[in-house]
């Protein structure tokens, strides 16, 4: 049978169109930070931090500050305050922080205290500290600093309360606090300090150098990371560019 001319052409083109569909939809587009996430792994070189047993702060810190960046920087720039093992002094941080414009910061840091038995995460915002926190006996002085502008302070509070809602999500005990921590007057960027863990815990110390344990928390602070960009870029806070999403949104971005 002789297939008539136009019908062979209808076809043909049929077949071409069909070719070049995509195989499965396209992801809807999500907004993201145009700015980068800023990432302030705590301590480095001389100054070790806390260290338990041999274990110390600036190590873990650091080790878990590139997991973070590694999660984030197919979806968005991302900036470490020190990208090795050496000293960056607090003022230095602060200044860099503001220099590069970020969407947001966080730093990152582990617990020590002299009982055994605390455990868990704690994610800070800025705000006056308890009395007596051990945090200050902790961290070297700095200088007198004024309080980030108000607007600031709220978005580390909400950048806070992601955070902690991810980690317990995730399964891991956190909780919110305040402290008045010189990173978090950085006045341009919703600004938050994490201790990820007690070192004093022997238990929790012993998880905390586990690369799977903190593949874990990396895990759950990009999750966190991400879905408070994406609500502020949303919400016309930060400026935006167009990214493909990829996968369902987090607890965390449920709970904002
Ligand atoms: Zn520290």
């Amino acid at each position: 049978m002789r297939v008539p001319l136009a019908v062979f052409i209808v076809l043909a083109a049929c077949l071409r169109a069909a070719a070049m569909l995509p195989s499965a939809p396209l992801p809807p587009s999500q907004p993201r930070p145009t700015a980068p996430v800023i990432i302030d792994p705590g301590h480095g070189g001389g100054d070790l931090g806390a260290v338990v047993r041999g274990v110390q702060e600036k190590d873990i810190a650091l080790a878990v500050a590139r997991k973070v960046r590694d999660r984030l920087t197919a979806w968005t720039p991302v900036m470490l305050t020190r990208e090795d093992d050496h000293y960056v002094t607090l003022d230095r941080r602060v200044v860099d922080a503001a220099d590069w414009d970020g969407a947001l910061f966080v730093s990152i840091h582990l617990n020590e205290v002299r009982s055994r038995r605390s455990a868990g995460a704690v994610v800070y915002s800025f705000g006056a500290a308890r009395r007596g926190h051990h945090f200050r006996r902790r961290h070297r002085k700095v200088p007198w600093m004024p309080a980030p502008p108000r607007v600031e302070s709220r978005g580390g509070d909400a950048l806070a309360r992601t955070i902690v809602a991810e980690l317990r999500h995730d399964g891991v005990n956190a909780k919110q606090a305040r402290c008045d921590y010189y990173v978090l007057k950085e006045p341009t960027e919703p600004s938050v300090l994490i201790e990820l863990g007690y070192l004093s815990n022997p238990a929790e110390a012993k998880r905390l150098t586990d690369p799977a344990y903190q593949d874990r928390l990396a895990d759950s602070l990009a999750k966190a990371i991400r879905a408070f960009a994406v609500q502020r870029a949303v919400r016309g806070q930060a400026p935006v560019a167009a990214a493909l999403a990829d996968g369902a949104p987090s607890a965390a971005a449920k709970s904002l």
